[in-house]
């Protein structure tokens, strides 16, 4: 993990912001989705990105209720 120098204070509502510096160069938009990890006594934030359910693919999803499955794993399903 690299120290960035940079602190922040979290708000009545829990909330920091992450500053555009580091936003900009890992491809983190307004209102993208992030996740979160713990590590220990960390808080990791991760963009989120789906993946497949099966495969860990990132194209071509879809989504049935809230599982994330991508065409190449559904049409192997529908053979099997
Ligand atoms: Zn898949």
């Amino acid at each position: 993990m690299k120290a960035t120098g940079i602190v922040r204070k979290v708000n009545d509502l829990g909330k920091i912001a992450i500053p555009i510096e580091l936003r900009r160069p890992m491809g983190i938009n307004i209102k993208d989705d992030m996740e979160i990890y713990v590590d220990e006594d960390n808080i990791i934030l991760k963009k989120y990105e789906p993946v497949c359910l099966f495969c860990g693919n990132t194209k071509n999803l879809k989504h049935s209720g809230n599982r994330i499955v991508c065409t190449d794993c559904i049409n192997r399903l529908v053979k099997e």
